[in-house]
């Protein structure tokens, strides 16, 4: 089965990683800039950050058979130093017309503060403007007044809701997230987050359709093959294939086809190791 991972940080992850993604399958993924571990200082770290996930870890990422696109945004962990906030988005242009970017993202609430609001409205903006999707990360904190502060934001921008994946969600938002017109996104973590068991049971009650898995893989206890094991789990668990598909790889594939430079190669063959010297 051929699996796109929407949401996930190869910048934190090792060479091994994409050998064992390109074992299971997977021949697509998006890297949505992020919250590096520690709060940048200068504009300049995050130019350097787009840069870098833009250009290198996408050459890496060919070189063992994985198709790389990236969402760039300034992430909601940072939001409090607005001058920096500021400083950031006026140079963010030229990353968000990089022909690797696919949306802008990740965004939204992590504490619920002001000044995360108005990094994401600002954002929200920005993404209109340039007519780019956008992947909206849901605080992992007080998830259902995070989604509807989130909803009330997105509303006020008036921002297209099929062009956003609202991820993160869990048990708590389903119902606030079904109501709205967003893709939704469902992260499996081995240890915080949802279990293939709670993947399934949500699909089960609610339906594949607008439903995205990712695995979200980062410097933390996280797993690159998470969406492996989410498809073994459903299908014993008894959902048929079509279901699977649509959760792994059909609704990412449409949600992130609402941006023009999405065009997946899925027939990328992996170098042998001793061609490439870096
Ligand atoms: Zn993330």
């Amino acid at each position: 089965m051929t699996i796109i991972e929407p949401h996930i940080h190869m910048y934190s992850r090792t060479t091994d990683d994409y050998q064992a993604m390109y074992r299971a399958g997977i021949r697509a993924c998006v890297e949505p800039s992020f919250w590096l571990g520690q709060d940048r200082r200068y504009a300049g770290t995050f130019f350097d950050y787009f840069n870098l996930i833009l250009n290198f870890e996408t050459t890496r990422a060919r070189r063992f058979g994985i198709d790389h696109y990236c969402a760039v945004a300034y992430n909601p962990k940072e939001a409090e130093n607005r001058p920096l906030v500021d400083e950031v988005l006026a140079g963010m242009g030229e990353y968000l017309d990089h022909p690797r970017c696919v949306a802008l993202g990740e965004i939204g609430f992590n504490n619920l503060t002001d000044n995360e609001e108005y990094a994401c409205r600002r954002q929200l903006e920005i993404a209109a403007g340039r007519n780019l999707p956008v992947i909206i990360h849901l605080p992992h904190f007080h998830k259902p007044e995070g989604i509807r502060r989130t909803m009330k934001v997105i509303r006020e921008a008036g921002f297209p809701e099929d062009r956003i994946y609202l991820d993160h969600n869990t048990e708590d938002t389903m119902d606030q997230a079904r109501d709205t017109g967003c893709w939704l996104g469902l992260t499996v973590y081995p240890i915080s987050k949802l279990t293939p068991q709670r993947v399934s049971h949500i699909v089960r009650t609610c339906g594949p359709d607008r439903l995205i898995v990712s695995g979200s893989a980062d410097w933390g206890i996280s797993d690159p093959l998470s969406l492996v094991k989410v498809v073994d789990f459903l299908k014993r668990d008894g959902h048929d294939e079509q279901t699977i598909h649509k959760l792994v790889f059909a609704n990412a594939m449409a949600f992130y086809s609402r941006s023009p430079r999405w065009k997946p190669e899925f027939d990328i063959q992996p170098l042998d190791p001793r061609e490439f010297q870096r």
